[in-house]
């Protein structure tokens, strides 16, 4: 089992003080995994930067000719959330690039799967908008080099932050060829992302928004793969599965009221695992989106790069805080499986 890995060292130049979406993210993630030996046992994959090209499969050039004045003109605000300091541009343009490295590897055989532990994250970027912490969105680019390069046709995004990848969602909602699932906590962050936004003409059905209410935690995770997330992905039959993967939905992330504890984030990664093994010859790769905790992040890595392995988590040091009883969703679930043909 050929597991791969691979980080941006330019990342620390992408910072401000007192932000959730800090350098130490990574920085605690890489201390874990070297303190506990486990680096040393992934295909260490080398970084590079998005090409012109690559980018403008998802980005249009005046938009990332204007992202790229502003950070040269940094530091800035792009909105009340989004920083940008002259070294982001470089550290985003890295993160998109080694994004599709990764991607490239697993299509080409040469791994079998892969982890981006990269930042600046994605998700909410979309096509012409820089937001929500996002500049570039990575995984958005690599499944379009996937498609473009590599001759898949069919790729599946699995989202499981916290918050919905409104800009993944944007790039590709009237495309049937690529599946977008989300679970998300709503009302929340972005705004976006009702059960109702299920794609556009050709995209019509291939965009599933599943809306959680607060504190849901691993049974009410495990239920919404088993009754949602697994069915439309099988029913798609990817050749590809990319999994936004933010470790928020955890109970001690900071910014964020979901209960995931790390034991259910390995859950969802072996979940995500099997239909990769069962649809498309495994070919699997997890990106870092959010998580803001300094010990659910890196713990979250550490679990889904040993679910990647084929071993049993480490139990990790936070364990399992219950706050009261978890939500009710059958009801919710069984309206969004109707929504989606799934009875
Ligand atoms: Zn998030």
């Amino acid at each position: 089992m050929t597991v791969a890995f691979i980080t941006n060292p330019n990342h620390i130049h992408h910072f401000t003080t007192g932000h959730p979406e800090s350098p130490e993210r990574l920085e605690a993630t890489l201390a874990l995994l070297r303190e506990c030996g486990l680096r040393d046992r992934l295909h260490e994959l080398e970084p590079r930067d998005a090409t012109d090209e690559e980018l403008s499969w998802v980005h249009p050039p005046a938009f990332v000719d204007e992202l790229q004045r502003i950070c040269d003109a940094a530091p800035a605000m792009i909105d009340g959330d989004t920083y940008v300091q002259p070294g982001s541009y470089a550290a985003a343009l890295t993160a998109a690039g080694s994004t599709v490295a990764a991607t490239e590897a697993v299509l080409a055989g040469e791994i079998d799967s892969a982890f981006c532990a990269l930042r600046p994250p994605g998700h909410h970027a979309g096509p012409s908008n820089a937001m929500g912490f996002c500049l570039l969105n990575n995984i958005a680019i690599a499944a379009q080099a996937a498609r473009k390069r590599h001759g898949v046709e069919r790729v599946a995004i699995i989202d499981i932050d916290v918050h919905h990848g409104n800009g993944t969602q944007d790039a590709f909602y009237d495309d049937g060829d690529l599946l977008y699932v989300s679970t998300h906590l709503f009302p929340f962050y972005p705004g976006t992302g009702p059960p109702t936004e299920t794609g556009a003409g050709d995209g019509e059905g291939a965009n599933v928004n599943i809306t959680l209410p607060a504190y849901c935690g691993d049974a009410e995770y495990r239920a919404a793969f088993e009754q949602i997330v697994e069915p439309v992905v099988r029913r798609f039959r990817p050749e590809l599965i990319l999994v936004s993967c933010g470790f928020d939905a955890h109970f001690a992330d900071p910014i964020a009221n979901m209960a995931l504890t790390n034991a259910g984030y390995g859950d969802l990664a072996s979940r995500s695992l099997a239909l990769a093994d069962e649809l498309c010859g495994g070919k699997i790769v997890f990106l870092l989106e959010g998580g803001y905790d300094l010990i659910a992040v890196p713990w979250g890595v550490r679990t889904v790069l040993e679910v990647l392995l084929g071993e049993k988590p480490t139990p990790d040091p936070l364990g399992t805080l219950r706050i009261g009883d978890p939500p009710e969703i059958s009801e919710l679930l069984a309206e969004m499986r109707t929504l989606h043909g799934l009875l």
